[in-house]
């Protein structure tokens, strides 16, 4: 299958890319790598009448102190970030974790913002950001905002980005003396999606007493601090799991993940299911449900899965199948 047309913008930095998000709505959206985008755009999973091409703003781009901080901006490549002697340095997480994702090639176009504003809970990303408290900066029409890794997670392919946002960078803390890391992951061939992983930061104080320990787990749950309390559940580690179930309800989260089947869609969810299997595109459904398409895009994303399928196609006939009739 083949991507919808779009229209093609290309602005030569963030201010001038924000902007034009705000004026082209919510059919716009960002592109970055396109590792992950342009899958989604060939299956029709996103239909953005709008892409805007963050590749040729510079002022997203670079690896530097900032404020005792690395700062990383969100068009820096994995490559870069790979062969990085301030990250291998500073972050040794982060450097530790990019030669994980996927092989060279996807790395040479993959960025950080992307794969952190994608927010796929299997990314290794996402996870080492929860473990080392980075913070990201979000820049729109209504200026710049901070927020920290353990509130931009929101759910399985959503984050707190809003619709004329974009990630322009994040902070990483620099590594201080007593301090150790560590990832690992598991995943069936060499670059493929991890099918779980762990990131962890641990930082000692002076009397050898763990002064902060950071976990971030990866393919384990709906979002990195949901695997989290989820592990910390099943291994009955009970200070640790009140502690994640803590910031998870103060990140507004209460569902638990679910297992997968058609049965497992929300009313919602079904219904935009139903409306694929009449054929409706995903403009089409936004108007019928007063949704707007990216967000048909997103529960799309989410129903993929859920129900086991990978097209428009597979989906209709689960749908059918299941419909009593
Ligand atoms: C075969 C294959 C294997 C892979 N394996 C792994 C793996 O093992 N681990 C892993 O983590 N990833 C993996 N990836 C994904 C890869 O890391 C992507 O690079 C990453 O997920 C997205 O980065 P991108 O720059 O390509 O973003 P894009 O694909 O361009 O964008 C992804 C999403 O983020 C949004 N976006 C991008 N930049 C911004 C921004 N600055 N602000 C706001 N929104 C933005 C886009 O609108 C889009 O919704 C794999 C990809 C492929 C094709």
């Amino acid at each position: 299958m083949k991507a919808a047309a779009f229209g093609y913008h290309a602005p030569e930095g963030a201010a001038e890319a924000v902007s034009l998000l705000a004026g082209l709505g919510e059919d716009a959206k960002p592109i970055a790598g396109g590792q992950s985008l342009v899958p989604m755009l060939a299956l029709r999973l996103a239909m953005p009448e709008h892409l805007v091409d963050l590749r040729r703003a510079d002022d997203l781009r670079g690896v530097e102190r900032r404020n005792g901080d690395l700062w990383i901006g969100a068009m820096t490549s994995q490559a870069a970030i790979e062969g990085s002697a301030a990250v291998a340095r500073d972050v040794p997480l982060l450097a530790r974790a990019t030669p994980l994702i996927g092989h060279f090639q996807i790395r040479n176009r993959g960025t950080l913002g992307g794969s952190l504003s994608h927010g796929d809970a299997a990314a290794e990303y996402p996870a080492v950001a929860l473990a080392l408290g980075a913070r990201f900066e979000v820049l729109s029409p209504r200026g710049r905002r901070t927020v920290a890794a353990a509130d931009f997670f929101t759910g399985v392919y959503e984050t707190d980005l809003a619709e004329d946002e974009i990630l322009t960078g994040a902070a990483f803390p620099v590594r201080r003396d007593r301090s150790g890391f560590a990832v690992e992951e598991f995943a069936r061939r060499r670059g493929d999606f991890a099918i779980a992983g762990a990131a962890v930061a641990v930082e000692l104080d002076p009397g050898g007493r763990v002064a902060r320990c950071g976990i971030g787990l990866f393919g384990l749950g709906s979002t990195p601090l949901r695997a989290a309390a989820d592990t910390f559940d099943a291994l009955g580690a009970r200070p640790w799991a009140e502690r994640a179930h803590r910031e998870l309800r103060a990140s507004g989260e209460t569902r638990r993940s679910v297992a997968f089947g058609i049965d497992q869609l929300t009313p919602q969810e079904l219904q935009v299911a139903r409306l694929v299997a009449q054929g409706l595109s995903n403009r089409e459904i936004g108007e019928r449900l007063f949704l707007s398409p990216r967000t048909i895009g997103s529960h799309l994303y989410r129903i993929y899965p859920k129900a086991g399928v990978g097209s428009r196609t597979e989906l209709a006939t689960v749908i059918v199948g299941s419909d009593p009739d």
